[in-house]
């Protein structure tokens, strides 16, 4: 088994391809490079740069550690989840095999078991070394696994079906995206987000996703001649799972006509998209917000514009009340993003009789600890939140604000007293989303090539003054043009969250009942501001000078 993991080596498998004819010195070179900067095997490397077909390094691999190719199920055999469920066989890209009775169509127990495993797959090794029945062990394409396993992602005959199963297909793998993305006449590149990190899947023609794009229009209700100039974002279903799309209009090589892209977010069934490190926060912002579990009254309020995930937030830190204190939680807001199963858990309603003010009163007679009110609209919902927070409970509720001080600002314009607000505050965040640059295509620009008015900001002045003095460039990064395989050429790969968090601690409920203006509030108070944590993000090669000034700004 150990063989089959580091056999490998990456001589060997390039000198077999070059040899073959296969592969070119400079692209074994090239792939070479890459897997020094990464943990993926160099067969991988070489058939993501599509290189080398999958089948070749197989057969190649094969060859070389003596360890059979298999192409087709036996006729006398069939596949079995008697040892491992399908969803560990489709995240760890293995099979197994049993002989069937010849008497019976059930796979017969006593007989003979095979492992099929990829040979990309590497965790699965020590996984599998209990299973002492296995009596042969097989590698095969990951295209030959997932076929198997009734994942039929390369049929590109039935959209309908291509659709469900790879939905599916991101439900078992845990996938909070999918990711569709033309980039020529012919091609469309997919991927498949699993834990952030970009998952490829095999491309499917242009004609076909231009069908696939229909029924997905279809299913949420918008007008298949859409103007592909608009970005268009609607919502559907499929059994369990709520999906969000989104289509973004890109221009397309070889195309005169804008195409969209297409992203569809996985709500509902998964739990990872509620973890607040898969958010993209750093070490320090998550002990920061797990520290909000502790307080048991006071208001929670967060801001940000629309769609930039405050409510994914909220929910992550609910589901870690849920999970690791005793305690009654009630929510009114929407509940799209979870599906909270913990038993001290439970959702009120809100309809055209039941308005949000009746619901929170409603819901304090139950006597919850923690209450999730959702947006704060209007004064009512607002008083009705400082009574629950003065009343010993702890309540979330976003504001539509773009800063965490411009919340207070809010609150006083629906006509809340600042005095009142203030004693019951206990935490103000600010949260924007970014995507991040992808590694493998960005590009270095030194600052000073910028236009004059990018140059103009505190921070990044400083930065240049710095270089300045030790004589060297403030360098930053832009997305990259080249047709990269990586992010399917979108130059990004993950969309992350950043926030912005104040405890409202004695001093400054104390600076904010005195001062009135948010700059000098801002700089009397000690936290790590959105352009603090965006200029840290901006340094460290994580965003572009573009998204630096939208979130810091
Ligand atoms: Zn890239």
């Amino acid at each position: 088994m150990n063989d089959l993991m580091h056999g490998q080596c990456p001589a060997k498998l390039g000198e077999i391809l070059i040899n073959n004819g296969h592969l070119k010195e400079k692209q074994l070179n090239e792939a070479i490079l890459i897997q020094s900067k990464s943990q993926k095997l160099l067969g991988q490397i070489i058939t993501d740069l599509r290189y080398v077909n999958e089948d070749i390094i197989v057969e190649a691999v094969s060859k070389q550690l003596g360890i059979d190719y298999i192409k087709t199920i036996p006729d006398d055999f069939a596949v079995s989840f008697d040892f491992l469920s399908k969803e560990y066989c489709t995240v760890n890209n293995c099979l197994i095999l049993k002989k069937m009775s010849p008497l019976s169509t059930a796979p017969d127990l006593s007989q003979s078991i095979l492992l099929i495993v990829n040979i990309f797959s590497t965790n699965i090794y020590k996984d599998l070394s209990a299973l002492t029945d296995i009596t042969k062990i097989y590698i095969a394409t990951s295209e030959f696994i997932l076929k198997n396993l009734g994942y039929l992602v390369e049929e590109q005959s039935d959209p309908e079906k291509y659709l469900k199963n790879i939905i599916d297909m991101a439900v078992s793998k845990g996938a909070s995206d999918i990711h569709l993305n033309p980039i020529d006449s012919e091609t469309v590149f997919c991927h498949m987000v699993v834990n952030g990190n970009l998952e490829k899947l095999n491309p499917i023609s242009l004609t076909f996703f231009n069908q696939l794009k229909n029924i997905i229009k279809n299913k949420g209700g918008i007008a298949s001649n859409a103007n592909p100039k608009d970005t268009l974002s609607m919502m559907f279903e499929m059994g369990q799972i709520q999906i969000r799309t989104e289509f973004y209009p890109e221009r397309v090589k070889n195309l005169t006509e804008n195409q969209h892209k297409i992203t569809l977010r996985l709500l509902g069934l998964n739990k990872r998209l509620l973890n607040l490190t898969d958010l993209g926060f750093d070490n320090e912002t998550v002990e920061l917000l797990s520290k909000i579990m502790l307080y048991n009254s006071g208001l929670v309020l967060i801001s940000g514009p629309t769609s930039a995930g405050k409510s994914t937030t909220v929910f992550a830190i609910i589901k870690m009340i849920a999970e690791q204190m005793d305690r009654y939680i009630y929510t009114i807001e929407d509940p799209v993003e979870i599906n909270l199963s913990n038993s001290n858990v439970a959702q009120g309603e809100i309809n055209d009789i039941i308005t949000y003010e009746k619901s929170i009163k409603s819901i304090l007679r139950s006597a919850p600890n923690v209450i999730v009110i959702g947006e704060i609209r209007d004064k009512e919902v607002a008083k009705q939140a400082i009574i629950a927070a003065e009343t010993g409970h702890l309540v979330f509720a976003t504001v539509h604000a773009s800063s965490s001080f411009g919340i207070i600002r809010r609150l006083e314009n629906l006509g809340i007293e600042k005095n009142i607000l203030l004693d019951s505050v206990r935490i103000l965040m600010s949260q924007r989303l970014y995507n991040e640059l992808c590694h493998d295509c960005k590009e270095y620009k030194n600052i000073r090539d910028y236009p004059e008015r990018y140059i103009k900001d505190n921070l990044i002045m400083e930065a240049i003054r710095k270089s300045e003095v030790i004589n060297s460039d403030f360098k930053v990064y832009n997305k990259g043009h080249k047709q990269c395989k990586t992010c399917g050429g979108t130059g990004f790969t993950q969309r992350k969250a950043v926030i912005e968090v104040i405890d409202v601690t004695d001093d400054i409920r104390l600076s904010l009942l005195k001062e009135n203006s948010i700059f000098n509030i801002e700089r009397s108070i000690n936290y790590k501001t959105l352009k603090q944590r965006a200029y840290k993000l901006l340094i460290s090669g994580s965003i572009d000078i573009n998204q630096y000034y939208k979130i810091g700004y």
